[in-house]
C-alpha cells in the first residue's frame, strides 16, 4: 500500500483527499491512500524525521509550511528553490526531494485556456506564496510587462526580484490600484493570487469592477467559491474568466506523477476531475 498525505493547518475544508481519491480511481490504482495531517509548525521537524524512515511515500505541503519544509529536505527542485516554496515531497528510500507543482498546475491552466504569455501584459494581485509561482511561470514564458499590486510593499518587491531571477528581460512594475486602472486597457490578463474573496468572505474583491474590460482574461486562483466577487465583476464587464479549480486539479495530478512515475498527466481526464470537485463545492 502506498501512503500519501497533505500537511498543513488548518485542513478541515481541504478538497485534496477527495481529489486524490478521484485520481486513483480514474487510474485504477487501488493500493494508495491519501489523508490530511494537521500539523502545527513546531511538529513539522519531528514529522519529517519519521517520514524519512517510512510511514508515507510522499506528501503535499500547504499553508503555512511551504517554505519551512525546505531545510528538512535532501534535495529541492531548482524552480521550487527559486520561489522558496515546496508543495510536494517525494520519498525515495530515505531521501526526500521537494518540488513545486502549483507552478506546473498554473502553467497547465494557462495553456488549457489558450493564454499566450510571450509578449503579453499581466497584472498580479497579491505577492504571497502562490504569486511567486505565478510570477515564475510568467517570467519563464517571457511576458512583456507584469504589474504587481500588493498590500505589503516588501512582498511585492520580493516577487519582482523572483521574476527578474527567472527572466530579467521582463518589465516589472509595482503599482497601486489607481495606476492599475490607468494601464488596464493594455493588460491582457489579471490574476488574483490574494485570498480576498475566498469562502466565507465571498463578497469582497481585491479590485474595483471598472478595471475589467471585454478584452481581458480574469484568472482567480481561488476555487471556493467557484465564482468569486472578482470573477463576477470581471464577467459583468465582459471579460473572460477562469477560476483556480483546473490549477488545483493539475497540481494534484503532477504530484501523483512525481510519486508514482509514468506519464500520468497525459492519461488523466482532468476535466472529469474538475467536474467532480465542482459538484463537491456547489
Ligand atoms: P499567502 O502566501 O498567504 O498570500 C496571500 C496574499 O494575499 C498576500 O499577498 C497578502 O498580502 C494578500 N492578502 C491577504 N489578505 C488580504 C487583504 N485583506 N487585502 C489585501 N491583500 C490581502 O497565500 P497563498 O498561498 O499565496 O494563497 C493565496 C490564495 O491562492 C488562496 O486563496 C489559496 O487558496 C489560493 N491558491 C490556489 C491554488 C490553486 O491550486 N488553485 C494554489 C495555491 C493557492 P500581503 O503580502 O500584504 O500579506
Amino acid at each position: 500500500m502506498k501512503r500519501f498525505a497533505l500537511l498543513g493547518e488548518p485542513l478541515e475544508h481541504s478538497l485534496s483527499p477527495l481529489l486524490h481519491k478521484a485520481i486513483y480511481r480514474q487510474l485504477e490504482i487501488d493500493d494508495a491512500s491519501y489523508r490530511t495531517v494537521a500539523l502545527p509548525e513546531e511538529r513539522l521537524k519531528a514529522f519529517f524525521t519519521g517520514f524519512r524512515v517510512g510511514g508515507f511515500d510522499g506528501v503535499n505541503v500547504t499553508i503555512p509550511h511551504k517554505a519551512a519544509v525546505i531545510p528538512l529536505l535532501d534535495e529541492v527542485d531548482t524552480k521550487a528553490k527559486l520561489i522558496n516554496a515546496v508543495n510536494c515531497v517525494n520519498r525515495n528510500g530515505n531521501k526526500l526531494t521537494g518540488y513545486n507543482t502549483d507552478l506546473l498546475g498554473f502553467a497547465y491552466s494557462l495553456r488549457q485556456n489558450n493564454v499566450s504569455i510571450g509578449g503579453s501584459e499581466f497584472a498580479i494581485l497579491g505577492a504571497g506564496g502562490s504569486a511567486q509561482a505565478v510570477g515564475a511561470v510568467l517570467a519563464e514564458g517571457e511576458a512583456k510587462i507584469v504589474s504587481i499590486m500588493n498590500r505589503t510593499a516588501d512582498h511585492a518587491e520580493r516577487l519582482k526580484q523572483t521574476i527578474h531571477k527567472v527572466n530579467e528581460a521582463v518589465r516589472v512594475d509595482i503599482v497601486d490600484e489607481q495606476e492599475l486602472a490607468t494601464r488596464a486597457k493594455d493588460i491582457d490578463c489579471v490574476i488574483n493570487t490574494t485570498s480576498v474573496g475566498m469562502f466565507p468572505n465571498t463578497r469582497t474583491s481585491p479590485i474595483k469592477e471598472e478595471i475589467f474590460s471585454s478584452n481581458m482574461l480574469a484568472f482567480d486562483l481561488i476555487y471556493h467559491p467557484l465564482k468569486t466577487a472578482f470573477l463576477r465583476s470581471a464577467e459583468k464587464q465582459g471579460a473572460s474568466i477562469v477560476n483556480g479549480l483546473q490549477m488545483l486539479v493539475a497540481q494534484a495530478v503532477y504530484s501523483v506523477e512525481i510519486w508514482m512515475g509514468g506519464n500520468i498527466v497525459a492519461h488523466v481526464d482532468m476535466n472529469s476531475l474538475v467536474r467532480d470537485l465542482e459538484k463537491a463545492i456547489k
